[in-house]
């Protein structure tokens, strides 16, 4: 039964919370929010906690009258304290405006989403892979050099333990959230990192991955190191993913990608049923405009550049297609799960699931198909083999994945106008501003060379 926001004030004081961080995320994926004494819980209960609602970005919400202002109304099911910060609390809010679910807010359009999977009685089991890098603070801005210098430190164990204290104090946290950590490696970037955690329903997962973000950022922070979720922080360093890890199940917890008695075949060695191979087809199909919201800033597609970093193999995807345990192309069949490898942590997590569920879902009410696994290394193929296999390249930059987003009339129609126009309009403008930028690169190259 759900608590009364009584007894949560009462369990929360007992355990000396002072304050109640009360969150949403906006449309780039940062966290934002206020703080709330813990006395005036009830208050964002119902109306809501105000915000004044064009500061907010990609709401395009007027400056005056009642659609102005935007209320983050709290969830009282996300309630819980911050290990990492005692006395202090956090809510998830859901963005309302005019006394109605705000369609622009990440969250409901992400609810949406999981409402259309509830009512066929599934639910989509979503495991998020963030890796990212630990800098510590240099003469000149942050770098890892001073403590970790390896060639390929992929899983070393020496740099791992020298960050033992971040790990130590993130994964007490974070068990304590509930989030059931598993796995804590370093990664093949100097500096590199990765946590795993448990999976959870999209929702969910979207609302522990910020609680993650929250949760590391500000213990780096305390350690005297930045954490940090860019894309592709080095050239001469492979750049960080966040892996979806996909699946769905009824109700009941069955699960519905794994070929068993029930589940009809999909007629090829994966062990995979027919139903995961159309969600598989529509997130192939619909992979140019997903992109968009999974790769979204200009960085990102400097991660997704083909195979190979200057420092070795960069594991990121390049071309659409899905193999066997293939690392090397956008979707990776892992254990009757989908892997999908596109997603980075400059994403908005709402709405990457958001749009992979529209897509996933697209692909099964039309019953398209995945075609052929492919199982060879596509960063290692010639071009005319992978024009063979109808391999195609992901969009090349964030102005050919916004126009890609603005062209899929399907997933616009699944997702909402609103936020796609905000975000197709913010996303546009911020490829023109990079491509006007003429970089320090171009002048060293060019300014004498003619
Ligand atoms: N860092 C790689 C990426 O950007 C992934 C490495 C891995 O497979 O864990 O996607
Ligand atoms: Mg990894
Ligand atoms: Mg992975």
């Amino acid at each position: 039964a759900a608590r009364s926001t009584e007894e949560s004030q009462r369990e929360l004081a007992a355990k000396g919370v002072r304050f109640v961080f009360a969150q949403f995320t906006d449309i780039h994926g940062a966290a934002k929010g206020k703080l709330i004494p813990l006395a005036h819980l009830d208050d964002i209960v119902s109306p809501g906690a105000g915000f004044s609602g064009p500061s907010i970005w990609g709401t395009g919400l007027p400056r005056t009258g009642p659609r102005s202002e935007y209320y983050g109304r709290a969830d009282l099911s996300t309630l819980k304290i911050m290990p990492w910060l005692p006395g202090y609390a956090r809510v998830v809010l859901d963005g309302h405006v005019a006394g109605v679910p705000f369609d622009a807010c990440p969250r409901q359009v992400l609810r949406k989403q999981v409402e259309r999977l509830a009512q066929r009685g599934w639910t989509l089991n979503t495991g998020l892979e963030p890796e990212f890098f630990l800098l510590q603070k240099g003469a000149d801005g942050y770098d890892a050099e001073a403590a970790d210098t390896l060639e390929k430190p992929s899983y070393d164990t020496k740099s791992l333990l020298r960050r033992r204290g971040f790990i130590e104090k993130l994964t007490t946290s974070l068990d304590q959230c509930g989030l059931g950590v598993f796995q804590i490696d370093h990664e093949d970037a100097t500096g590199q990192f990765e946590v795993n955690y448990k999976y959870a329903d999209a929702l969910k997962a979207a609302d522990n991955f910020m609680l993650f973000k929250m949760a590391a950022q500000h213990i780096a922070e305390e350690e005297g190191m930045l954490f940090s979720m860019m894309p592709k922080p080095f050239a001469d360093r492979p750049g960080s993913g966040l892996h979806f890890h996909l699946s769905l199940a009824n109700v009941a917890g069955k699960p519905l990608f794994a070929l068993g008695e029930e589940t009809e075949p999909g007629g090829r060695d994966l062990g995979l049923s027919s139903l995961a191979y159309h969600f598989m087809a529509g997130l192939l199909n619909h992979a140019p405009a997903l992109t968009a919201l999974c790769a979204p800033t200009v960085n990102s597609y400097k991660r997704l550049m083909c195979g190979q970093s200057q420092s070795g193999t960069s594991w990121a995807p390049a071309f659409i297609g899905y193999g066997d345990n293939n690392r090397t192309t956008v979707a990776r069949v892992v254990y009757q799960r989908i892997e999908w490898r596109l997603p980075d942590s400059s994403a908005n997590p709402y709405l990457a699931l958001a749009g992979v569920i529209a897509a996933g879902l697209d692909g099964i009410d039309r019953a398209l198909a995945a075609g052929e696994p492919v199982n060879q290394d596509v960063y290692e193929m010639s071009d005319a083999a992978r024009a063979e296999l109808g391999l195609k390249l992901l969009p090349q930059n964030l102005g050919e994945a916004a126009a890609a987003l603005k062209a899929d009339t399907r997933l616009i129609a699944a997702l909402g106008t609103d936020i796609v126009n905000e975000f197709v309009a913010l996303k546009s403008a911020e490829w023109i501003e990079y491509s006007q930028h003429v970089s320090a690169w171009e002048t060293k190259r060019y300014l004498d060379r003619f």
